[in-house]
């Protein structure tokens, strides 16, 4: 018998307004549903961007898609899971069948597009204290105690893995190293440039490293960021506050990149970056811009120079695969995972946890729950 569950959630009620953390009701699973008990969800600027309608999801909204946790009850007709499972979320709803997703391309499957607000039919599974439905993030809503999701929306991932890490690669992670892996293809001896360096240009920096990249310059506001990014792996840096023009400067010392990763989410950093690449270089959109931004570049040189752009949409992913691969490689040591959490926060705190990533303060931090 499925049962309700009140549950500690962050919740955005109006755009332009703080977080606020209440109590909700979480029901229990419905067919190919299950619940997890969170463990650990990591605050992503996506969900700040859902908070002012950047990202226009209807409030009121339970944020979080990026999380970690426990299976605590399986719905009517779920095999892949069973209560104690560790599953990691995904924001991508894959139904495993569709046209792209058996090309491999399951961030472009109808039924994640349909899914990036509410379950894959358009029901949740959250309700406020008055009774009334709550929204969840990308058809999950894991910045709470507990979360029911569709199994499509979850991954089943290694136990030994401490949640905290765990529930990172889920988002930031993935993304970023996904958008070198899967989207760029970035070969060993490259040249990079890195614009933004969050929590998601933080992992496009260690992917650059870990492929091989001879080269990654690192690009951000933020000096403390730009430590970071030395620490995982940027070769260079640039701080946007003390050169006159970045892309210049990075034209200079590479030459003309092969490949820029845009990770802000601002036409005019796409613009930017693709201004540094040289002959035959790929730009790489991953930050998340209004809907009615727009940016700008020479038409000439796409067929002149063959340069490309492109946008990455959760690094690429096919969750089930890349996201224990990704903690495989963490397991061997060749991705930081640990280095990423710089705070955790309790769910009271969760307000502070996003002025905290607003004032740059945190390469990711991080919601941890008892
Ligand atoms: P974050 O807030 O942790 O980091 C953003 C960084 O950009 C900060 O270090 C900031 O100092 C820097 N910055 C701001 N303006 C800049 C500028 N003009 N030039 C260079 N650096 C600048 O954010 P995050 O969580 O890393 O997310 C980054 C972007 O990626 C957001 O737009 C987010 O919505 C998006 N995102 C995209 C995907 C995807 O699937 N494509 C997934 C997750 C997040
Ligand atoms: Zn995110």
């Amino acid at each position: 018998m499925s049962m309700d569950r009140q549950a500690k959630a962050v919740v955005c009620r109006e755009w332009g307004q703080p977080v606020q953390v209440e109590t909700i009701t979480v029901e229990g699973p419905k067919r190919d549903e299950i619940t997890i008990k969170v463990g650990a969800c990591g605050v992503c600027h996506s969900d700040h961007s859902a908070t002012t309608g950047k990202i226009p999801y209807p409030a009121p909204l339970v944020l979080g898609h990026e999380a970690a946790g426990v299976v605590v009850e399986v719905g009517e007709g779920v095999s892949a899971f069973q209560e104690g499972d560790h599953v990691v979320s995904s924001f991508i709803s894959m139904c495993g069948k569709c046209r792209q997703c058996v090309r491999g391309r399951p961030v472009l499957c109808d039924q994640a597009r349909k899914a990036m607000i509410n379950l894959p039919d358009g029901t949740v599974r959250t309700r406020g204290a008055d009774g009334e439905p709550l929204n969840v993030f990308g058809a999950c809503g894991v910045m709470a105690q507990y979360a029911t999701l569709h199994v499509d929306n979850c991954v089943k991932v290694d136990p030994s893995i401490p949640m905290q890490n765990a529930a990172l690669v889920s988002c930031a992670v993935m993304t970023g190293v996904g958008a070198v892996f899967n989207t760029a293809k970035v070969e060993p001896g490259s040249r990079t440039a890195v614009f933004g360096i969050g929590g998601v240009g933080l992992n496009v920096v260690q992917g650059c490293a870990t492929a091989g990249a001879e080269m990654v310059v690192a690009v951000d506001t933020n000096e403390g960021k730009l430590a970071m990014a030395r620490e995982f792996g940027a070769t260079h840096t640039i701080n946007l506050s003390e050169v006159d023009d970045a892309t210049k400067a990075i034209r200079k010392l590479t030459g003309g990149v092969d490949y820029a990763f845009e990770c802000v989410g601002a036409g005019t950093v796409v613009e930017q970056a693709y201004k540094t690449l040289g002959r035959g270089g790929t730009a790489v959109v991953v930050g998340v811009s209004e809907p009615k931004d727009k940016t700008s570049i020479t038409t000439l040189s796409l067929p002149a120079d063959e340069r490309v752009l492109r946008g990455s949409w959760l690094g690429s992913a096919r969750p089930v695969y890349d996201f224990p691969r990704i903690l495989g490689l963490y397991k061997a040591g060749r991705i930081k995972l640990d280095e990423l959490v710089t705070r955790t926060y309790t769910i009271d705190e969760a307000p502070q946890a996003f002025d905290d990533m607003l004032a740059g303060k945190n390469a990711r931090g991080v919601i941890v729950f008892d």
